[in-house]
């Protein structure tokens, strides 16, 4: 499984950002997946390169036009094209769950958007689906698209190197994940405070700790997020 992301941008520098360091760096490295970031701006047709303009019906701000867009979505070989995601507000709420759904994919076209947004056409005309990082508005996708991809590519086969990792994780199961401890046994803090790791982790009895992990989990997800519980 591998996975390979074509990104529509105004800021092809932004990538890969943060994912060519650490575990997504080593995996890019290791061709467990690939990019390419394609300049939006290479497919204006004018000689003032414009990819944006004024919404109709007025209001503020610029929006991306879809006769360049098209441009550069069909610079892509349509089987190179996979999943169309325009990264936007008004999405469909990333989780755990479409992330898993996405690492499905061979492929992924991700559209970073930049001002108002893109003209409504251009999703229309492409059935282009939306994906939102959370409930809060960035000044453009590409932060978003960096989130997306290093979600899905942790999940690559190798990545993580201990295959079971992802399996307690947070969400995994709709539920938070217990508390993590290591050394020291007993760590002092600089109140002068003596914190011990619960006694049960240093039992050896798996059986035990994995009870003990699960009820944590409960509890913490009980608290935090009660939503998912419901589910
Ligand atoms: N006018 C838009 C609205 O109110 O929904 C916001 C546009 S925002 C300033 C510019 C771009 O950032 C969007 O086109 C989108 O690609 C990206 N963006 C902003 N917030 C996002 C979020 N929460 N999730 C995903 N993409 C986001």
């Amino acid at each position: 499984m591998t996975l390979h992301c074509n990104l529509l941008t105004l800021f092809p520098d932004m990538f890969p950002g943060s994912l060519g360091q650490s575990l997504s760096g080593r995996a890019l490295e290791q061709r467990k997946w690939s990019y390419d970031a394609i300049n939006i701006r290479d497919f204006a047709t004018d000689k003032h390169q414009t990819v944006d303009d004024t919404p109709y019906g007025g209001g503020a701000g610029m929006v991306l036009r879809p006769d360049v867009l098209e441009n550069a979505l069909l610079s892509i070989k349509p089987e190179k094209r996979g999943r169309l995601i325009y990264m936007s507000p008004r999405g469909r709420v990333l989780n755990q769950k479409l992330v898993e759904e996405l690492t499905t994919e061979d492929n992924l076209t991700i559209l970073c958007g930049r001002y108002e947004g893109v003209d409504q056409r251009f999703l229309d005309a492409y059935d282009i689906e939306e994906i939102s990082i959370g409930d809060y508005v960035l000044s453009g996708g590409e932060p978003a698209a960096i989130i997306v991809m290093d979600a899905c590519i942790r999940l690559l086969d190798g990545v993580m190197g201990n295959e079971d990792t992802a399996g307690d994780e947070s969400f995994s199961n709709d539920l938070l994940e217990y508390p993590h401890y290591t050394k020291p046994a007993t760590w002092t803090d600089t109140q002068n405070n003596a914190r011990d790791v619960p006694d049960i982790l240093k039992s050896g009895n798996h059986a035990k700790i994995n009870e003990w992990r699960h009820g944590q989990s409960l509890a913490l997800t009980q608290s935090r997020r009660p939503d998912l519980l419901k589910k």
